[in-house]
């Protein structure tokens, strides 16, 4: 492991501070994606600046009936947060589906969805990622894409060295729930506060694959508020993967729905394990919004959203699996939110 400093500030805005001084510094706080990269010579930072006590602990009501989650809230502590059971079970399920015990009980709220991808060949330094080192190729064309994108990749992929070809996806369960949720990122940075919706929080590689988000240097978040629901919406989390615990998910589904006769009042659809980041499934929204809460919606909805899709070849066999195991995957989660259909 390469040598670093580490830095304990007394408040979250020396924490910005000192981030913001060093380029090449980073935030630390569960440390649980973090610390296997240190390990693993992904990361290399100069700084490690630990902000575990800095930022909040608590959930709180906020005026207009939702929740704000401080960033140092720990995944298991707000899966078990009653008000999450109650009013956002897709989100304590999506909690509850990722990792394992130990690791819920330390990974935090602001560090989840900034967790890196999987992607085999971004953890192993000896292969080219243009993640890892933009420009470098992607070894994943013409490699193992099992757990790779299908949604927001253009028809035809530049050559692999092209600094923009990436097809890795997001890991986060819960950053898939928050998508869904319509959450609101509350962030500090060295130009002061600013709040990001979550929607709006993942990028795709664009020009520089190595930025998964629009977080700038030096950019904190502090807490994610969710704001409350109608009433009448229900709410699930659908995960498939390779074994039943502790495994990345193939495809997952966080839907919020809202039945009023017959017809979908309410819908907001966001899917994981498809794309480059928690991929909020607009189309179908559209496609279900004021329709019937039928099977048949559900299907031309799906088909709707999977329109654009581009499974990737691969020396395992490729990734054009996931459509129509998204397919079943997001029929049955909308199909056990209204039994009424
Ligand atoms: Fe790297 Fe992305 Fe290619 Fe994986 S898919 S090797 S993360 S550039």
């Amino acid at each position: 492991m390469k040598p670093f400093a580490y830095a304990r500030p007394g408040s979250v805005a020396e924490a910005v501070r000192d981030v913001t001084a060093e380029p090449n510094a980073v935030f630390l706080a569960g440390g649980t994606n973090l610390v296997d990269h240190l390990k693993l010579g992904v990361a290399r930072p100069e700084l490690v600046v630990d902000v575990r006590t800095l930022t909040s602990r608590e959930v709180s009501d906020l005026p207009d009936g939702g929740i704000r989650v401080g960033a140092s809230v720990t995944n298991s502590e707000l899966a078990a947060d009653r008000r999450v059971r109650e009013r956002y079970p897709v989100l304590a399920q999506a909690l509850l589906s990722g990792a394992t015990g130990q690791l819920r009980n330390v990974a935090t709220t602001g560090g989840n969805p900034l967790q890196r991808t999987r992607c085999v060949y971004f953890q192993d330094v000896t292969t080219a990622c243009n993640k890892r080192e933009p420009g470098s190729g992607c070894s994943a064309v013409g490699g193992y894409t099992r757990y790779h994108a299908v949604l927001g990749v253009p028809a035809a992929l530049p050559d692999a060295t092209a600094p923009e070809t990436c097809t890795a996806t997001h890991p986060s369960d819960m950053a898939v729930a928050l998508a869904a949720l319509d959450a609101q990122v509350q962030v500090l940075g060295p130009a002061g506060a600013r709040t990001v919706p979550f929607v709006d929080l993942h990028r795709l590689p664009g020009d520089d694959p190595s930025r998964d988000t629009v977080l700038e240097h030096g950019e904190l978040i502090t807490a994610i508020d969710l704001p409350p629901l109608p009433a009448g919406v229900r709410s699930a989390y659908r995960k498939v993967r390779d074994r039943a615990s502790y495994a990345f998910a193939l495809v997952s589904v966080a839907a919020v729905v809202a039945v009023e006769d017959g017809q979908v009042a309410d819908v907001r659809i966001a899917l994981g394990g498809v794309a480059h980041k928690p991929w909020r499934a607009t189309r179908a929204e559209q496609a279900l919004s004021g329709r019937p809460a039928t099977v048949d919606s559900y299907r031309a909805a799906v088909a709707a959203e999977l329109a654009g899709a581009q499974p990737q070849p691969g020396i395992d066999g490729g990734n054009g699996f996931k459509i129509p195991l998204l397919t079943r995957a997001l029929v049955a989660t909308l199909r056990d939110l209204t039994p009424e259909a």
